[in-house]
């Protein structure tokens, strides 16, 4: 589900500034995939999959659905093993590597909240999504409590301001499953950011998220890569935002990459137009 044109956020917060500081157009890449496949079956969900993400950019992932957008997305954070390809993230291979140590080097992938997770204050939701520290070793906490104490404050500290800067302060003590729709996906980008990570990547950040808070979701986006030269990857349907939020666009279609470009360029791209024929929708139309 997307908004409505008219009042898409991608209208209202279309990106004034170019890429971060010290970021050439066409400057390296953080992530390199080469000929990544993965199959569920006799069906080839990622068939070759061969592309790269330059360090500092925002990036769309598009394509019609079952295109293998979301598989791709769980084979690079490690949720799904690649049956073929290489994965390298700043130089290094991570293709066999579990999710944990993935997050550990940087990169990073929102998560819906889970029903135990409704169950929970927003607080809580944010101190569990702190990166696990040696002060929290049992050792740890027994031989040096005051380091586990400090850790514990720093992590508060950190949630507060996240909190704050989604304005979701005055929710802290509710449950999360009270929050609506949108203020969930503001909670899903808080608690991926309490990892401080280098590279996001966003599973439909817009869906079912109203314009008002999705225009506060991607103004921080653009913000982090501004101001900390993170790196962005987010698979999103909503046209408006792909074409106003994003540097550049890479679409996949059965599986494969068919297209890689500046958002106007691709859109404008046959292949591109053809593959979303074939799926039944034009490019530049909603859901
Ligand atoms: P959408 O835009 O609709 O979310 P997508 O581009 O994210 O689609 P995927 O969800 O990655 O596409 O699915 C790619 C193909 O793999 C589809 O045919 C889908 O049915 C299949 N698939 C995905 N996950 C699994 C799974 N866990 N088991 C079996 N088949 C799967």
């Amino acid at each position: 589900m997307t908004e409505p044109m008219a009042s898409s956020p991608a209208a209202m917060t279309r990106p004034a500034e170019g890429r971060a500081p010290g970021v050439p157009d066409g400057g390296r890449p953080i992530l390199e995939i080469g000929d990544v496949r993965r199959r569920f079956g006799g069906i080839m969900a990622v068939d070759g999959a061969t592309l790269d993400v330059e360090e500092g950019s925002v990036t769309a992932l598009i394509g019609p659905n079952g295109a293998g957008k979301t598989t791709l997305f769980n084979v690079i954070t490690g949720f799904y093993r690649a049956d073929h390809g290489s994965i390298r993230f700043q130089g290094r291979e991570i293709a066999r590597r579990p999710p944990h140590a993935i997050a550990r080097l940087g990169m990073v992938r929102t998560f819906q909240i889970t029903k135990a997770l409704a169950r929970m204050p927003v607080m809580d939701n944010m101190m569990l999504a702190a990166p696990e520290q040696p002060g929290e070793q049992l050792v740890n906490l027994l031989v040096r409590p005051g380091a586990a104490r400090r850790r514990e404050r720093e992590v508060r500290e950190r949630a507060e301001e996240l909190l704050s800067v989604f304005q979701l302060e005055r929710l802290r003590d509710e449950y999360a499953g009270v929050l609506s729709g949108g203020q969930r996906k503001l909670l899903e980008f808080a608690r991926a950011l309490m990892a401080e990570p280098k590279m996001l990547l966003l599973d439909e950040p817009m869906a079912g998220i109203n314009p008002t808070l999705g225009a506060r979701l991607l103004e921080h986006m653009h913000r982090l890569r501004r101001e900390r030269g993170m790196t962005f990857l987010f698979v999103e349907h909503d046209m408006e935002v792909v074409m106003g939020h994003s540097d550049r666009v890479i679409v996949m279609a059965e599986g494969k990459v068919i297209a890689t470009g500046a958002p106007e360029a691709v859109r404008s791209d046959q292949r591109v137009i053809d593959a979303y024929l074939g799926g039944g929708a034009a490019v530049g139309s909603e859901g």
